[in-house]
């Protein structure tokens, strides 16, 4: 229900009037931040929406952080992502490659056009990372702003580790990473501990990734069929509400000092 949850802090753009919006972009070393998810499967017990919640609260939570001192606005979400390795198991919208591409370069470069300095998309799902890479420079070439892009899960891996108890392949999809922070974020979404079972993916190629946090050096496309029975990959049996909790902390104040980091080499 959009209705409801739309501006609730300052740096929401959805919930400004457009003069609002215009002042802040006009501000020097402005920054604008496009969150992107999907809707895709993640298990048994797991919604369907947990990329697109996960990444806008984490792009909330950071750009709350930054403090009035840094103009940053968030669209809302992009909720479709490329996913058609999902689609066997159901539940599952995906755009084509070259929509979701254009979709993202028609938000951004109408977003900037406002007067922003900078604009960064966060993604939330491992299937859009290389589209992400590649509308950064699409977008780039198209606009006087800077532009970026990051994939949320892929900051502060470090310090992330040492919050884990599985071993690597746990803090995949649907696993130890995300049902953490759905527990945290929101728990009425997750399903009981019951039906929280994942696939820890043994990756056939050691430069394979099979980690949220290990991407590897190579890609490989597999349909997530062959990779797990109940469409989550990893620990989500390790997963609970504190780390959650300490992985949300984490990953906000990473992002919060990029997007400061953003601010000061545009202003
Ligand atoms: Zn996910």
């Amino acid at each position: 229900m959009i209705y409801d949850s739309i501006g609730a802090t300052d740096s929401e753009w959805a919930g400004k009037p457009y003069a609002a919006i215009r002042d802040t972009a006009e501000e020097d070393g402005s920054v604008l931040v496009v969150p992107v998810g999907s809707i895709e499967q993640h298990g048994h017990h797991l919604p369907v929406a947990t990329d697109t919640i996960l990444v806008d609260a984490v792009v909330h939570g950071g750009s709350e952080q930054v403090g009035a001192d840094v103009p940053v606005l968030v669209t809302p979400p992009v909720w479709t992502g490329f996913s058609p390795h999902h689609l066997p198991f159901g539940g599952t919208l995906s755009l084509e490659f070259d929509h979701l591409r254009a979709l993202l370069e028609d938000v951004a470069l109408t977003g900037v056009e406002n007067g922003f300095d900078a604009v960064c998309f966060v993604n939330g799902h491992g299937g859009n990372a290389a589209l992400i890479d590649a509308v950064v420079s699409t977008v780039g070439t198209s606009t006087d702003a800077e532009v970026l892009g990051t994939t949320y899960f892929t900051l502060a891996t470090d310090e992330i580790e040492s919050l884990r108890d599985s071993e690597t392949g746990g803090m995949a999809h649907g696993g130890e990473y995300e049902t953490s922070l759905m527990l945290h974020l929101r728990p009425d979404l997750v399903a009981d501990d019951d039906v929280r079972d994942g696939t820890v993916w043994d990756e056939h190629y050691d430069w394979g990734g099979s980690d949220l946090l290990d991407a590897g050096p190579l890609s490989v496309y597999r349909s997530f069929d062959q990779y797990s029975d109940s469409g989550a990959i990893g620990s989500p049996e390790l997963a609970s509400a504190e780390k959650g909790a300490s992985i949300y902390d984490v990953v906000t104040s990473e992002l919060a000092a990029l997007l400061v980091a953003i601010h000061e080499h545009n202003a």
